[in-house]
C-alpha cells in the first residue's frame, strides 16, 4: 500500500483526478502530520500514517461526504475555518468578493459591516480579522452561527464580528444603520441536481426559489433601510444571474460593478445606495 494505490481509490470511486491529489495532502496533513515539505525532503508516509489515510479516504468514499467535512476545518484567504455538515463550505469563489470588500472598506475607512447568510462565518470573520471595521453576521440556522462562533475564538477576534439569530433582517434594529451589507446567498435554483457532496450541504444554505434569485431580491429590498448613505451592497453571484441582480439593485443603487470569476463568470456584483 502507498499514496498512489489510495489515490486511486478515491479515482475509481468517481472523484476527478486532480481533486483526488488534492484531497489525499489534506488528509494526510491533516490527520497523519505528513505535509507537502516532507515529501520534498523524500520522506515516505510510514505504515500507520497510510493506514489512517486509507480508513479517512474509505471513510470519504463511503457516502461521498465533502472531505472538509471530515477533516472539520475549510481553508479560506489564509485561515483554517471550522466547518460541519450545518454550514456550507468557504468556496474559492468567494475570495473575490470578500477582497473587493476589504479594498472598499480600507479606501473609505468603513467601520460596520452586516454579513447577512454569515454561515460558517468566513466572509465575517475575514473582513473583521483584516481590517478596522466590526461586522455582525447573521443567520437563519443557530446550528450554523454555533459554528461561526468557534471560528470567531478560533481567530481571536471576539469582539470584532459578533453574530445574532435573524432570518435575513428580521432581528436587526431599524436603528442599527451599516456602511456595507454583503452576502453569499443561497442561488441554486429550486429543482437543480447537485453533485453528491454538494447534496451534502445544507440545504438551506443552497437553494433559493425565484429561480434562485429570492434572497437577491429579499435582501436588496430591505438593504436601503439598514444602510448610511452611499451605503454599499455587495453579492456573490449564482450563474448566469448578473442580469436579473443588477435589475433588481438599479431601482435603490447606483455605481454597480459586476466582475468575473477566474472561469470567465459573472461572480460578484456590488453598488452603492443612491444619494
Ligand atoms: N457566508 C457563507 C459563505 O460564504 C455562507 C453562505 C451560504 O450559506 N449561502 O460561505
Amino acid at each position: 500500500m502507498n499514496t498512489q494505490t489510495i489515490t486511486k481509490l478515491l479515482i475509481e470511486a468517481g472523484i476527478e483526478e486532480n481533486e483526488a491529489k488534492k484531497e489525499i495532502k489534506m488528509l494526510l496533513e491533516h490527520f497523519c502530520k505528513y505535509t507537502e515539505m516532507d515529501r520534498c525532503r523524500g520522506i515516505m508516509p510510514d505504515e500507520v500514517q497510510l493506514s489512517v489515510l486509507k480508513e479517512k479516504v474509505l471513510e470519504r468514499i463511503k457516502d461521498r461526504a465533502p472531505v472538509q467535512y471530515i477533516i472539520g476545518e475549510s481553508y479560506f484567504m489564509g485561515e483554517f475555518f471550522k466547518v460541519s455538515p450545518d454550514v456550507l463550505i468557504p468556496r474559492d469563489e468567494t475570495e473575490i468578493l470578500v477582497t473587493r470588500a476589504i479594498e472598499i472598506i480600507d479606501r473609505e475607512d468603513l467601520k460596520d459591516v452586516l454579513d447577512v447568510g454569515t454561515g460558517s462565518g468566513c466572509i465575517a470573520c475575514t473582513i473583521a480579522k483584516n481590517t478596522d471595521a466590526v461586522v455582525l453576521g447573521v443567520d437563519i440556522s443557530s446550528d450554523a452561527l454555533r459554528v461561526a462562533l468557534d471560528n470567531v475564538t478560533k481567530l481571536g477576534i471576539n469582539n470584532r464580528a459578533v453574530f445574532r439569530k435573524s432570518n435575513l433582517f428580521e432581528k436587526v434594529r431599524d436603528e442599527e444603520k451599516f456602511d456595507m451589507i454583503i452576502s453569499n446567498p443561497p442561488y441554486i435554483p429550486l429543482g437543480t441536481e447537485l453533485s453528491p457532496e454538494v447534496d451534502k450541504e445544507p440545504k438551506q444554505a443552497l437553494f433559493a426559489s425565484e429561480n434562485g434569485l429570492e434572497f437577491y431580491r429579499k435582501i436588496t429590498e430591505q438593504a436601503p433601510l439598514y444602510l448610511k448613505p452611499s451605503g454599499w451592497l455587495m453579492f456573490e453571484l449564482g450563474i448566469g444571474e448578473s442580469a436579473s441582480v443588477k435589475k433588481f439593485m438599479q431601482k435603490e443603487f447606483s455605481e454597480i460593478v459586476v466582475e468575473k470569476d477566474l472561469a470567465g463568470i459573472d461572480r460578484i456584483i456590488y453598488g452603492r445606495l443612491k444619494k
